[in-house]
């Protein structure tokens, strides 16, 4: 027998300690999603066995990261790990002033409340939800400047994150550059389904505001999945290191907030840095009243010792291929089986587009909402719902919000999940999709009054 012309690849690390998940059947996850009220964020974590809800805070650390636990230096202040995260951010990020927050979003409280005054519009390649509440609580607007592409599901453009330049100039032109405190640019959009932005776009966006004295913050969260796009798909990188291109993303802007809990593969952290020595020393000063001294910023001194090696692993070159070609793999299984998926495949996780795949559903009957529970019943997969129940009610008129997009999200942590879970959670989009015409809508019996989507409760119809 001639052995097949096929080189296989697999996960650049071995399996050093395991976490055993619960095996169910059907009759088990029928009463779990029942007990749930068919909504997955009521599951309890024991009931799923494979569990994609989300990216954030759910990677597996390296045996490095585990042992640098170890070398925790827990004195209140001047930490040791402290400042070997902050020659960590210098090295692989390259700003100047590091400030460590518990996760993001308290980045972005700090540096919306130092940057933003009452009446200034913060221009962004697409909104992100805590991103964008701290600007308005600051008192600023948030004005939405992505290219018209990125909210197509079905348009194929390699860089769906990128800024359209002509919607940023007459929104300087329409305020003046006085009431633009910064340019707030994602690297991979997460509301755009994981899409990233170009370098040759960001140097332009760099150019405009440079003529304009407006700095650009970025949302660094997930800045090495980014360069790893740029690397396969923009002329003249793919020789350039993924270390290389993420420290020329981040060298075209002023500051940036990260969550740690994503591509820096720690289960908790988050960081401002910044250029700019005053902002520096304004947040330096707000974070002791809301975090814990400037050396810590809510952190255990260990949590900050992983951050700083999760943040060298990030930019490593095997590590981001397995990390964004797993998220490739699964979509394009699915892509091949014609389900239909947003597209292109982003970096963090596949969006099965449950308008078409429930087609004779009514929005009224929450379509993903009832995908995400049957796949869960198929499997024990756990996905997210991202539609009409995510959208809420309009509060003017008290009806659903219908959006365009009715998605079901399946995001994948990193370092936690093999090619053959992949494989697992393929086949069972297949099986349900194969299925679909016997699948029946829900209604809702339990509406909180904020972000119900979390513990919303439905039954069948
Ligand atoms: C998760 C996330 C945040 C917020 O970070 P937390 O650590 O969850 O507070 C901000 N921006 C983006 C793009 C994110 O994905």
């Amino acid at each position: 027998m001639n052995p097949p012309k096929r080189r296989s690849w697999a996960e650049p690390y071995k399996i050093k300690m395991v976490e055993p998940v619960k095996m169910t059947t059907r009759e088990d996850r029928q009463k779990a999603i029942e007990e749930a009220g068919y909504n997955t964020f009521l599951l309890r974590s024991d009931d799923v066995y494979i569990d994609l809800l989300t990216d954030s805070g759910t990677s597996a650390m390296s045996d490095r990261q585990w042992a640098g636990m170890m070398l925790g230096d827990e004195a209140y202040a001047g930490s040791r790990n402290y400042y070997h995260l902050e020659a960590s951010v210098k090295k692989h990020y390259g700003y100047k002033y590091l400030v460590p927050t518990h996760q993001g979003r308290a980045a972005e409280h700090l540096i919306s409340k130092i940057m933003i005054k009452k009446g200034d519009v913060v221009p962004g390649n697409m909104y992100f939800t805590t991103t964008r509440l701290h600007q308005e609580l600051a008192g600023g607007t948030f004005a939405d400047v992505i290219i018209d592409e990125a909210h197509d599901p079905e348009d194929e453009y390699p860089f769906k994150g990128n800024v359209d330049l002509n919607k940023l100039e007459d929104l300087i032109k329409k305020h003046g550059a006085d009431r633009i405190p910064y340019v707030s640019i994602a690297t991979s959009v997460n509301m755009a389904g994981g899409q990233p932005l170009s370098l040759e776009n960001l140097r332009q966006v760099r150019e405009l505001t440079q003529k304009h004295g407006i700095p650009i913050i970025h949302d660094m969260t997930r800045v090495a999945e980014n360069a790893y796009f740029i690397k396969m798909k923009e002329p003249g990188y793919g020789d350039t290191s993924i270390a290389d291109i993420v420290r020329e993303i981040c060298d075209l802007t002023d500051g940036a907030t990260m969550s740690a809990k994503k591509d820096a593969l720690v289960n908790i952290g988050g960081f401002l840095a910044i250029n700019d020595y005053e902002v520096f020393e304004e947040a330096r000063n707000l974070v002791v009243v809301y975090e814990g001294l400037h050396t810590y910023g809510g952190l255990a001194g260990r949590d900050m010792e992983a951050m700083a090696l999760g943040i060298a692993e990030s930019v490593q070159e095997d590590h981001i291929r397995a990390r964004v070609g797993q998220v490739q793999y699964l979509g394009d299984k699915l892509i091949n089986w014609d389900i239909p998926v947003v597209r292109p495949i982003g970096s963090h996780g596949v969006f099965l587009n449950a308008r078409k795949i429930l087609p004779d559903i009514p929005q009224d009957a929450f379509p993903a909402q009832t995908l995400a529970a049957e796949l869960y019943l198929d499997s024990g997969v756990r996905s997210m719902e991202r539609g009409v129940v995510s959208a809420g009610r309009n509060p003017e008129t008290g009806d659903h919000i219908y959006p365009k997009l009715e998605l079901v999200r399946l995001t994948i942590p990193r370092r936690v999940y093999t090619q053959a879970h992949m494989d697992v959670v393929a086949e069972s989009v297949a099986e349900v999709y194969e299925n679909r015409k016997k699948i029946r809508g829900l209604k809702m019996v339990y509406e909180p009054k904020y972000l119900r989507f979390f513990q919303a409760r439905f039954e069948p119809l």
